[in-house]
């Protein structure tokens, strides 16, 4: 099963104020409250899930994932991220 990543789209909670993965199932629609607070969360897409034909360094590149819209996280380890921007 896929993990996800999710984030606050506000304040949050200690759980969501920074990212937390959650375990679904593809078939899931994605997760819209915070577990914990209840709070709106957003879906935050994690830059090893995305594959596609073309060179992993163009299409991984920072410009390109602020270009469409995504947030960059480094895996810092232990279910923690940080952002690049
Ligand atoms: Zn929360």
């Amino acid at each position: 099963m896929p993990t996800y990543v999710y984030k606050a789209k506000e304040a949050g909670c200690g759980l969501c104020r920074d990212t937390f993965e959650r375990k679904q199932s593809m078939n899931d629609p994605p997760l819209e409250r915070c577990p914990e607070c209840g709070g709106p969360v957003e879906r935050v897409i994690c830059a090893p899930f995305l594959r596609t034909g073309r060179s992993d360094k163009s299409v991984l590149a920072d410009d390109n994932l602020k270009k469409h819209g995504f947030t960059k996280l480094i895996n810092e380890g232990g279910g923690k991220y940080r952002k690049t921007w």
